[in-house]
């Protein structure tokens, strides 16, 4: 007989697994409880098209040999073929382990263990043996996989009469000092373990308790249950073991809409994004039931991408059941479902923004994001649905604001909404246009995420009022009389300001004297319609370079420019000057110096010139 070695990826796996010395191994019975009602499902879905299928008296079996130190999970599921068993239990590139172990190499803290659906590995855990025996629904064969360490293991067809489809035989490892693995024998502890973890478990898990079957879960579903009877614990469990996650969610709706389109809904707003939220293998976690029957996972055509951070249960009364989980997508009442999915999930969360706002701020931190790329996209489609749940920092206080609250406490003669942005708020607010604006009594929205002024380009209004940036503001317009003293003083160094303009006519497009600055000499601004952000998170991600339009400020009361019309007057070194200045306003913009060599160069120049 041929040994199969377990492929290496699997193999690190259970190692991890075997020698694991993680304190929850009970999750073992959990996920094998879990498989087995998977497979039940499939089941019970292939027959909704096969009439020659048996669904009758569908259930789990669990089973404790004491003497022999043998724990068996069976199940009259689906069953697996020869191949099957090859494939799902001799590699994990499928399985939730596939998540596990991704995360694994990138996170050594065995305690992600719970995070995630181990599945069937976990059995390594207690086990030192583990034995398969499957038979698959349309096939007469049965095949017994058969694993005694982490090594590998072998498939041999077998010759047995079988009431189930699936057995998994776990042999449970003998005590040692570290851990009593003999509770696993222990019928009462295994009850407790499934009242746990499995108690809603759709299919009777029977249980052999002194010699007597029994049924130990009550099966109705949670989100079937009357909302009286289920305490906020019973949520937060549910939520917890199917979710992997270890917070508490941020909100839980649990609500039953009778009308158009009919369902139950139980959904989950998790306290936190998941590691891999933004990137592309996040899935919605999504089930699909319709009348109990488990249709599909991740069914993301259920909620609006924007929404996609929520999870749980939608149980539909009235979805056609011969669909196939293929034309979902196109349904007329799945897209009643997910309008009402939507519609459910906005004014939660309007309402948590309402009443709630501390746990609103906290939803906002992890996925504050997710509604920004939502109003963002498909050319800001859904910008009205989404506009009033976003938040900004501003300049009023260190909170949280709405663009609501903001014009509100515009000022009389404002017509529009200030924002700064830069890579995180203390740069931000260290910017040199910000200090005169915040003087003048303006209120600026703080903006550090990369998405930011891409929305407001796309957004490009609130309240009829145009989002500026506070390097377009012409404070001209609010401050007259200092924009004539700005335009005398203009004149009357017209010659040192063209000079400048002359020497820097490779970097920028303008120099003039400004009226934003107070205790900085010099800024960067930009005329066009790329900002300085949107050209560094371009240059960022999509390596392309572009050169905005940017404009030298000088501060006409700063001693700096007393220093630049001497240098001018006697014909010292103003070029180099320049050259500084210039450089100096890129760095306080976040942006890089141009050439750092040529940089160190002048400044070591100059500093040999003045120590003399
Ligand atoms: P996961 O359940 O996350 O996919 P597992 O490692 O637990 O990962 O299982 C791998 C695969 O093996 C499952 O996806 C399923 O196809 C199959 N499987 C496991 N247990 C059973 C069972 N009791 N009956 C039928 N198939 C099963």
């Amino acid at each position: 007989m041929e040994i199969k070695k377990f492929k290496t990826e699997s193999k690190r796996l259970l190692d991890l697994m075997a020698n694991s010395i993680y304190t929850n191994k009970d999750i073992f019975l959990r996920e094998l409880i879990s498989n087995a009602s998977d497979a039940i499902d499939k089941k019970r879905y292939l027959a909704l098209t096969n009439t020659n299928i048996n669904t009758d008296d569908l259930k789990i079996n669990i089973n404790i040999d004491k003497e022999n130190r043998i724990i068996t999970i069976s199940d009259n599921g689906i069953g697996m073929s020869e191949e099957e068993l090859n494939q799902n239990l001799g590699t994990i590139a499928k399985s939730g382990s596939f998540e596990f172990k991704k995360e694994l190499d990138t996170n050594s803290n065995v305690d992600i263990i719970g995070q995630f659906g181990v599945g069937f590995y976990s059995s390594y855990m207690v086990a030192d043996k583990i034995e398969v025996i499957s038979k698959k629904y349309d096939s007469d064969d049965i095949y017994k996989f058969i694993s005694e360490n982490e090594e590998g293991y072998f498939i041999e067809k077998i010759n047995q009469d079988i009431d189930f489809s699936t057995k998994i035989i776990l042999k449970i490892k003998e005590n040692n000092q570290d851990f009593e693995y003999d509770k696993y024998l222990d019928e009462y502890y295994i009850e407790t373990l499934i009242k746990k973890y499995s108690d809603f478990i759709s299919y009777p898990i029977y249980l052999k308790k002194n010699d007597k079957e029994e049924i130990i879960n009550t099966m109705i579903p949670l989100w079937k249950k009357d909302k009286k009877d289920i305490k906020t614990e019973d949520y937060d469990n549910f939520y917890l073991n199917n979710y992997f996650d270890f917070e508490k969610t941020i909100k839980t709706l649990h609500y039953k809409i009778e009308g158009n389109s009919s369902y139950t809904a139980l959904i989950f707003i998790p306290s936190k994004a998941p590691n891999n939220y933004y990137s592309a293998d996040f899935k919605t976690g999504i089930s699909l039931y319709s009348k109990g029957v488990f249709i599909k996972d991740n069914a993301q055509e259920l909620v609006s991408d924007y929404f996609r951070f929520i999870r749980g249960v939608i149980d539909s009364e009235d979805l056609n059941l011969n669909i196939s989980r293929e034309i979902l997508q196109i349904d007329n009442q799945v897209n009643n479902l997910k309008k009402s999915i939507d519609k459910k999930i906005k004014t939660t969360l309007e309402t948590m923004l309402k009443n709630e706002r501390e746990d609103y701020e906290k939803f906002f931190d992890s996925f504050g994001l997710q509604l920004k790329y939502g109003c963002y996209e498909k050319y800001g489609l859904n910008k009205d649905i989404l506009i009033d749940l976003l938040l900004f920092k501003s300049s009023h206080n260190d909170k949280y604001t709405t663009l609501k609250e903001y014009v509100e406490r515009m000022k009389e003669n404002q017509k529009e909404i200030y924002f700064a942005s830069g890579d995180n708020i203390d740069n931000i607010k260290r910017l040199p246009q910000l200090e005169k604006i915040l003087n003048e009594g303006y209120e600026v929205l703080y903006l550090k995420d990369h998405i930011d002024e891409f929305m407001l380009e796309i957004i490009k209004n609130y309240d009829n009022k145009e989002f500026k940036s506070i390097n377009k503001v012409e404070l001209s317009l609010l401050n007259e009389k200092e924009q004539e003293i700005i335009n005398k003083q203009s004149e009357d160094n017209k010659d040192l300001i063209n000079k400048l303009k002359e020497l820097l006519k490779d970097k920028v497009s303008d120099v003039k004297l400004s009226n934003k600055l107070i205790s900085y000499p010099v800024c960067i601004s930009n005329d066009g319609d790329i900002s300085i952000e949107m050209e560094k998170v371009l240059k960022q991600y999509q390596n392309q370079i572009i050169d905005t339009k940017k404009i030298l400020e000088i501060n006409p009361n700063h001693d700096i420019f007393n220093s630049l019309l001497k240098a001018y007057e006697n014909n010292e070194n103003l070029d180099d000057y320049a050259y500084l200045l210039y450089n100096q306003a890129l760095l306080i913009e976040g942006l890089e110096l141009e050439d750092v060599y040529e940089f160190n160069k002048i400044l070591n120049k100059i500093i040999l010139k003045s120590i003399k």
